[in-house]
Formats: structure tokens, sequence, C-alpha cells
């Protein structure tokens, strides 16, 4: 049998994380098996539904690589877009069937009359469900009330007896049928409900799996019984647990960042979002926690998704982010970080191919400390190269009571006075004259080069000197919206500033 799960997000905004997820799980569950994912759009709430939506969902998931074999964009068992299925009549037909089985009827309650009993259902302690008035109107009376114009909407007669299934990560599910009211399978309006159009595709689309978020749970036995009335067999249900946020309350957007476009535009890379939803929710068994997309694949099973919710912990999604960054390749590292540098100024848009380089450069010292990519602007290493500024000696309070000290300013000023001799200052170059100021000032070890970071970025701290030295030169070559100053220059301005200019 050929594994068919599908992914039915409804388009009414973008892809919240624990939607995300469920489309995680269903597509490593396929891949895994070799299977068949499908992407099915669920529009039929007209009013909230947008093409916006669903052209934004598409992308996400795309972004993130999940690919489907069957969806909009065609397969065997199509349209895949509800509201088209329903311009097929799809729907219609299968509730005609229903209603020449005796296993739905029209229901004329107004708005009002359901409100009613939804009322008193609750005013007898009893959960609200519909009381079944319309159960058994005659037939003829039925036609009589239609053609006199009365509104009506579709009912399913909900059988007698009990629901059991086999949940596959909830185990064994049992519900009584008097515990589900007769549910409505078409609107007044003429559409076709979640619960009746998500069983009729299902079967259509020839479903084996159905995994979805544990919300849906209580929706699984009135579509079990359709399933039934319908003639199918239901296909098995797997229903993950809720995403929590670290207060252990449903992920919502007071939590932070919930939508999966938010985390793309942060410059996030998708294989650390993928890695990190995989992880909510599943474990694997060598209690491994950096996958890559292979890896998971391979080892993906929902024996081993648990049944308490995933907390979703964005200091642990940093950390497995930043483990991806530390992987990925520094070239394609630069192209995602060019646009957050262009935003705030630091390249030209168009750059060049030596500002691409450069920036590749810089991220080779960067992907050690960042996670997403919006960091890079702002990290040290781009302040110090990029918006070099001597003022800071001044006034950074880390080095202040440093350069009280008679020796710490020596070394500015003989460190400053040696590299405005020398060029180009390449790494050996500068390496050379560190010692000798060393040397002339009788300073070595912190003495000697805590002065030196002071003179290249006018702070007290930073990365190694020995890697933003080459970045710093190779930088003032570039031409910059903000051109940066070579060591040199850096040097002489923060010798000048102090006063102890050679
Ligand atoms: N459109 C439904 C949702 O987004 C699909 C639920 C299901 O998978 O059955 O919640």
């Amino acid at each position: 049998m050929t594994i068919r799960t599908r992914f039915a997000p409804s388009p009414t905004g973008s892809l919240h994380v624990g939607n995300v997820r469920t489309a995680l799980f269903n597509w490593l569950f396929t891949r895994h098996a070799g299977g068949v994912f499908i992407l099915r759009i669920e529009d039929t709430d007209r009013e909230r539904s947008t093409l916006e939506h669903e052209q934004g969902i598409v992308s996400e998931l795309s972004w993130l690589g999940l690919d489907w074999q069957e969806g909009t964009g065609g397969g065997a068992f199509g349209p895949y877009r509800q509201s088209e299925r329903h311009e097929q009549g799809v729907y219609r037909r299968e509730l005609g069937r229903l209603l020449d089985q005796g296993d739905a009827y029209y229901c004329f309650c107004t708005p009002e009359q359901l409100e009613a009993d939804r009322h008193a259902c609750l005013q007898a302690g009893k959960p609200p469900q519909y009381v079944g008035r319309c159960r058994d109107i005659p037939p003829e009376q039925v036609k009589k009330r239609q053609a006199a114009g009365e509104i009506s909407a579709s009912r399913f007669k909900v059988p007698p007896g009990k629901v059991l299934f086999q949940d596959l990560i909830r185990g064994p599910i049992e519900v009584d049928s008097s515990q589900i009211g007769d549910p409505v399978l078409f609107r007044s309006d003429g559409w076709p409900t979640y619960n009746f159009a998500v069983v009729v595709d299902d079967i259509q689309m020839k479903i084996t799996h159905v995994i979805r978020g544990e919300d849906h749970i209580s929706n699984t036995p009135r579509q079990i019984l359709l399933y039934r009335a319908l003639g199918s067999e239901p296909p098995r249900f797997a229903h993950l647990p809720l995403v929590l946020g670290m207060d252990h309350a449903p992920l919502s957007k007071r939590h932070g960042d919930t939508s999966l476009r938010q985390y793309r535009e942060h410059g996030y890379l998708p294989e650390a979002i993928f890695n990190y939803l995989a992880l909510l929710g599943w474990s694997s068994p060598s209690g491994n926690e950096v996958f890559s997309q292979e890896e998971l694949v391979k080892d993906f099973d929902l024996s081993r998704v648990g049944r308490s919710a995933g907390v979703f912990d964005p200091a642990k999604l940093d950390w497995i982010a930043n483990q991806h960054v530390r992987k990925a390749d520094p070239s394609r590292l630069a192209d995602l970080a060019v646009p957050f540098l262009q935003h705030r100024g630091d390249l030209p848009d168009p750059v060049s191919e030596d500002q691409r380089a450069w920036v590749a450069e810089l991220m080779q010292l960067l992907k050690e400390s960042v996670s997403r990519l919006q960091q890079v602007p702002e990290s040290d290493a781009a302040q110090i190269l990029l918006r070099f500024d001597p003022g800071m000696c001044l006034t950074d309070p880390e080095i202040q009571a440093d350069l009280e000290e008679p020796s710490c300013r020596a070394v500015i000023r003989t460190f400053a006075h040696l590299l405005a001799q020398d060029r180009p200052i390449d790494l050996e170059t500068y390496r050379r004259i560190a010692q000798e100021a060393g040397k002339a000032t009788g300073t070595k070890g912190r003495s000697l080069y805590h002065p030196i970071r002071v003179a290249l970025t006018a702070r007290g701290s930073g990365p190694e000197l020995n890697r933003l030295v080459p970045l710093i030169e190779s930088a003032a070559a570039l031409q910059l919206p903000r051109p940066v100053p070579g060591c040199a220059r850096r040097a002489t301005s923060v010798a000048k500033l102090l006063g102890v200019e050679a």
C-alpha cells in the first residue's frame, strides 16, 4: 500500500508554527515511507480565505523544503482547492448520496432557535449539542417548506453506538455517539462544512494517514461515522500534541513570533527551523538534536512522537540555528546577510562581487556567534568593521581605567606611529608592528594587545585581532556607503583623540 498523506491548511493567514510542525511531521512520515504527500487548500471559509494567503503558504512551505507530489499544481485526484471542488459539485453529489440513503436530512432551524437550544443545554449542565428538531420531518413537508422558500442547512444523522479508533499517538479512543450532535454538512449559505469536505476529500484523494493537531481530535469520531456512511474505511489517525509557549500556555502572539514568515524574515536558515520543529514533540532514538533533512527522514517515526505538548523554546531554537549556521557555506550566508546589511545602510544596492566576497569573509568570523542573519549588522564585528567610531574610546566604560595607565597610552602612540609608516597592512605586517610596539614600550600580552585593540576598534572587547585586521584592511579597499578607515587611519584618529599623537 502506498502511504498517502496530506497537509490541508486553510488560507486565512500566514502559517503558524504549530501548523508548520503538522506539515513537517506529515512530510517526514511520508518521505520515510516513500509515500505521496499532498497539499490541499481548504478555502471553504469564503470570508477569510484569500489567494494571497494561499500563495504565502506555498512559498513558506517551499522555503522550508517541504515539497508535495500532488497539489494545486496538479495531480490525479484534483482539483486540490476545496472552492474548485465545490464548484464542480463534488460535495453536493456526496451530500445527495447521504440524503438518499437517509443518513442526512435538511434542517430548518433558525440561528435564534439554535442559540436558545444551546443556552438551554448549558443551563441544564450539558454540553451544547443539536437537539434533533428537524431529524424526522416527513419528506413531503421538507419539499413544501423548501418550495415556500424556507432556508435550510443539511445535517448528518449520527447513528447510535460507539465509535472506537486507535490513534497512532494517543492509543485507543472511544466515544459514544450520543455525545455527538448531528453535525452540519452543508450550511444554509450552500457551502460544505469543514467536517464534511475533509472526509469527502480524504476519501477521494485516497488518504491513508491523517496526521494533524490534537485540536481536531474531537472532530475525529464524527468524521469516522461519515466515512462509514459514505461506504469507506477511515484512514489511520495520528493527533499531534499541541505546541506550547515557555509558560505552557498554547503558543500565541504574546509569546513573540508565531508565524513561519517571521522566522524567515529574521534570517533563520530553513534547515534550522526544519530541525527545531522536528524536535517539537518528537525525539531521536540516538538522543541527537542536530540533524540534516536527510537524517531526519531516515530517523523519523510516529512511535517516537510523545503525548505531551512540545514547548517552543526560543533559546533552544537559537542554539540549534547556530549549529546550522556553523555548517553553512559562507558564500550562501553572505547572500542571505547582504539584504540585512543593505537595510542598515552598510552596503550599497546592488553589491559588487568584491563586497559580496568580503561579507563571506565576515561570515567566517561571525558564524560561531549568530543564529540568524538579522543579527549580522548588529554584531560587534560588523559595528567595529563598518561603523568604526574613534570617539567610543572616550566613552566605553570597559577601557577608561586602562587609559589612565601611561603604558597603555604609550602603546597606542607607538603602534599608531609604526602603522602609519608601513603599507599595505597585511596580517604579517600587523604582527611585526605589534611586536615592535611591544619591544619599544616594554609591554607584552594583555598590556600590549589591549591598547592595540583600543587603537584599532576604540573598544575594550570584540573578535580576535588577528581575524579583524585583514577584514579591516579589505573593507577599507571597498567602495562602501560609509567609507571604512584602514588600520593606520584608525590608530591615528584614536591616538589624536587621546592626545598621544607621535
Ligand atoms: N483545514 C484544517 C485546519 O487547518 C485541516 C484539518 C485537518 O487536517 O483535518 O485545521
